[in-house]
């Protein structure tokens, strides 16, 4: 894809989401200050971040940060590493940071953060100066009660960790909840690697069930092999779905009768690809979308179902794994089709969830074991979802969740800025 399609994607992203913002703010019959207050990330910094390749050259990198809104709390969300990251995409993704957080009831705002690179054709110790200088060039707008960053496409505990270290070193204090999503050793939290996936199942879990379709023996479609997508599948062959096709960025494997979800992801572990697995059918990313199955689960990029293709999805719910994977067209052809999606902000929102309970740990020194973690992230999900199915049913008739999902968390965003001082002329227009 040349650059200019590429940024014309991205801006679109933009847009949809501020137009479904405006649409819930009209529907909630809301004064338009909520809007105007939601329109823009209240700070968006873009930084250059030199680093010092392997071979002794310098590049010049560039890095955003995109403080979307900080009305429930310090901003809070991921930072990404890759080579068509925008503005426009990181103010977007900072955006539905806001809502997720607000709808699952975390006390953080929303803010997204990038540097525009490419980590996969990088050595560790280039990604490991990135890291550090991402951290130097954003100095003090980082802080564990001002904006705490976490991983996101490309970032892991490791980039985390060397965040982490870098921040406490300039700061000359430990303050380790500057960033979520660390490794146990300096900080992290049990089960915050695979809490966005163990979110997402549980939410597909609650889907199901509104839908009545028994959960053990669904058939289930992954797009995505890494981070979120991989664990999905481990986690769902637990649960007793039936995997039958996994895709990564390059090619898919297809099993009517079910993948070995484990042998699966071990060998996209061990060569980095989904290619030359024995047994399974090879497929495309296209194909795996419109798979005969229940539950449709797209856990890699943004724009990934669309006007184009949307009508050939086959599954009774889309359970969005990661952000932004559906256009406004996409979605308008799954609700005529009666696909129930659950939006990306409700669906992978464990991943927040998580974080949040790691900032908590870090700021009162304790540590929870694994089953408390689990716990309290199965209640947080299962009643968000309850809240916010609730509301759609209740409120979006001729909707979709998505809208019902926005509305829930604008509703609360807008209660908070009133009590603050925010809406001189009220909440209501
Ligand atoms: N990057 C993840 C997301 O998009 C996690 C963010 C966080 O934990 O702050 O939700």
């Amino acid at each position: 894809m040349s650059k200019k399609v590429e940024e014309t994607v991205q801006d679109d992203t933009l847009k949809a989401t501020l137009g479904l913002i405006k649409q819930s703010v009209d529907l909630l019959e809301m004064s338009n200050d909520v809007y105007e207050h939601l329109r823009v990330p209240m700070r968006f910094v873009e930084a250059s971040i030199p680093v010092e390749m392997d071979d002794g050259s310098i590049k010049v990198l560039t890095g955003y940060r995109a403080q979307h809104n900080n009305v429930l709390g310090p901003y809070k969300g991921g930072i990404r590493f890759h080579p068509n990251s925008t503005p426009d995409e990181v103010k977007a993704l900072s955006m539905w940071m806001t809502l997720k957080c607000a709808l699952v009831g975390t006390p953080f705002g929303g803010g997204k953060g990038a540097v525009v690179c490419d980590p996969r054709n990088m050595s560790i110790k280039e990604i490991e100066r990135v890291s550090r200088g991402y951290v130097r060039a954003m100095g003090t707008v980082l802080g564990p009660e001002t904006d705490i960053p976490a991983p996101d496409v490309y970032t892991n505990a490791q980039v985390m960790a060397w965040m982490a270290d870098e921040y406490t070193t300039i700061m000359r204090e430990p303050a380790f909840g500057v960033v979520t999503g660390k490794p146990i050793a300096v900080g992290g939290c049990v089960g915050r690697e695979e809490a966005t996936s163990r979110g997402c199942v549980y939410i597909a879990r609650e889907a199901a069930r509104t839908l009545d379709i028994p959960f053990k023996g669904a058939r289930v479609a992954i797009q995505g092999a890494g981070n979120v997508g991989g664990f999905a599948a481990l986690l769902l062959a637990e649960e007793g779905c039936k995997i039958v096709g996994i895709s990564d960025s390059k090619s898919g494997v297809y099993d009517p009768q079910g993948l070995d979800a484990q042998k699966v992801v071990e060998h996209k572990k061990k060569t980095g690809s989904l290619e030359g697995i024995s047994g399974p059918k090879e497929i495309t990313n296209e194909e795996l979308l419109a798979l005969d199955c229940d539950i449709l689960i797209p856990a890699a990029m943004e724009n990934q179902i669309t006007g184009k293709n949307a009508a050939d999805v086959k599954a009774k719910i889309v359970v969005e794994g990661a952000n932004g994977p559906t256009t406004p067209e996409g979605d308008k052809i799954l609700k005529d089709n009666n696909v129930l999606v659950v939006p990306d902000v409700m669906a992978n929102s464990g991943g927040v969830t998580v974080s949040y309970f790691e900032w908590v740990q870090n700021n009162y020194g304790f540590r929870w074991d694994f089953a408390t973690v689990d716990k309290h992230l199965q209640e947080k999900m299962v009643e968000a979802f309850g809240n916010v199915y609730g509301f759609y049913c209740e409120h979006c008739t001729g909707s979709d969740m998505r809208t019902g999902a926005y509305m829930y968390a604008i509703k609360k965003l807008a209660e908070a800025m009133q009590y603050r001082g925010w809406l001189h002329n009220g909440i209501y227009a």
